[in-house]
């Protein structure tokens, strides 16, 4: 790496998709706000269709977003598309500015409990987790290996969305079945959102004017997919996702908590496959199996309207966070904050007053007028006396890889 090279590509690759967002680290800036300037951000989506799209933003130059649309083949395809977009604005991969390439990994298992150089060792690791992230890591291979061979000499970096619970306790991590059974197969509560919940505990830390480690903190992450963790002086104790993204909170299309048995039923007695099961349970299940609607602004809007089974979704979403508030509370046994974040965490109010509404008992109230800012900063929503603070603390899971794969590649 040369002295000039700040600029660091951080790459989500989907099963049909590629989110991206070049950075500068900008060192010069000792760490400060301006770390971390984002020079383009983009997507591709429906890779392998006759339809796909690329749509680019050139934050560097000022550039309007550029769209295109036609068949991108596959990942390799893809990621040139991408190279070429950032090459138009003078932000090429082959620029000596690029430090590296930071990959967002979704399960790095026990082994990667932090941000990882790839070499073949570790890209065979990640591999070996394929049956454990079927849906999600032969999709982060591919990124890793295209991207590898568009610039071999480039350090690539892994940031496992899993090694931010890694530090979670042994009793908070096994699942209560048989320890053979669960230890050949790699069965454990692993947890995802890592990045997120990292970043945003930090970010609840310095809202407070403390030291994350002086600090615990309840994360809410709640977009489609939606998690909390128990975050204690800024290791994660608990999360509610377990082996896979499926367990814990009720979320867009994913049922969450569910008793294991209503799986033997489905079978047995509804016919189903296992892969119906599946199926229901991880797309058509959460808010869209309850109501029909995923987004949230549609719920409210069709509650405001009188619509019952929406208002019914809403509130069985609510009673789960709030179970998870009062869990986390007993395990945190003090908690300074809890902390909103996501699309619907940082954007809809009503669930936030909803889930703390009536834990008075427990230190924790919403003001109604700080509630109802909108705003991309982290900001109080607790009325000045409440014992425990209550945040929305708006996540950045791209910035917080690109701070990790720099800060490796730069040591
Ligand atoms: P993911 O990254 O898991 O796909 P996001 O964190 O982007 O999800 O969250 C997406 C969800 O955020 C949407 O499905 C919608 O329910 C919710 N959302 C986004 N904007 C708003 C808003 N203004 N009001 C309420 N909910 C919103």
């Amino acid at each position: 790496m040369t002295a000039t090279a700040t600029r660091v590509l951080v790459l989500n690759s989907g099963s049909s998709s590629v989110k991206y967002q070049l950075l500068d680290m900008n060192p010069d800036s000792g760490g400060g706000p301006a770390a971390g300037t984002r020079l383009a951000v983009g997507l591709v989506e429906r890779i392998g269709e006759e339809t796909s799209r690329l749509a680019h933003t050139p934050l560097a130059t000022g550039g309007d977003k550029r769209e295109t649309e036609g068949p991108i083949a596959d990942h390799g395809a893809a990621l040139k598309a991408v190279a070429a977009e950032l090459s138009a604005d003078g932000l090429g991969l082959d620029s000596p500015q690029l430090a590296a390439i930071g990959h967002r990994v979704v399960h790095g298992g026990l082994k990667f409990t932090a941000p990882t150089v790839i070499d073949d060792a570790v890209l065979a690791e990640i591999e070996r987790l394929v049956p454990v992230a079927p849906l999600h890591n032969p999709a982060n291979i591919t990124g890793i290996r295209t991207a590898q061979a568009l610039r071999p000499d480039l350090p690539q970096v892994a940031v496992f969305d899993t090694a931010f619970h890694t530090t979670m306790p042994e009793y908070a991590a096994r699942y209560a079945i048989d320890v053979a059974t669960a230890d050949a197969h790699r069965i454990r509560r692993y947890g995802f959102h890592g990045t997120s919940h990292a970043y945003v505990s930090r970010k609840t830390a310095e809202l407070l004017g403390k030291d994350p480690s002086e600090v615990n903190v309840i994360v809410l992450h709640l977009g489609n997919g939606a998690s909390a963790s128990a975050v204690a002086g800024g290791r994660c104790v608990d999360t509610s996702m377990g082996l896979t993204p499926l367990e814990g909170l009720v979320m867009g299309t994913r049922s969450g908590d569910i008793d294991p048995a209503v799986t033997f039923h489905l079978k047995r007695v509804a016919g189903m496959s296992e892969d119906d099961v599946d199926v229901l349970l991880n797309k058509k299940s959460g808010l869209v199996g309850l109501c029909g609607d995923n987004d949230m602004r549609e719920i409210r809007r069709r509650i405001d309207e009188g619509d019952e089974r929406a208002e019914l979704a809403f509130d069985i979403y609510i009673h789960r966070l709030k179970k998870y508030i009062g869990a986390y509370t007993a395990v945190l046994g003090r908690v300074d904050a809890v902390a909103f974040t996501a699309g619907v965490g940082e954007n809809a109010a009503p669930v936030r007053a909803a889930a703390l509404a009536g834990l008075e008992e427990m230190g924790l109230a919403v003001d109604a007028d700080l509630n109802a800012v909108r705003s991309g900063e982290p900001r109080l929503i607790s009325p000045e006396c409440a014992r425990v603070a209550a945040a929305v603390v708006p996540t950045d899971e791209e910035l917080e890889i690109a701070q990790q794969t720099y800060a490796l590649v730069s040591a």
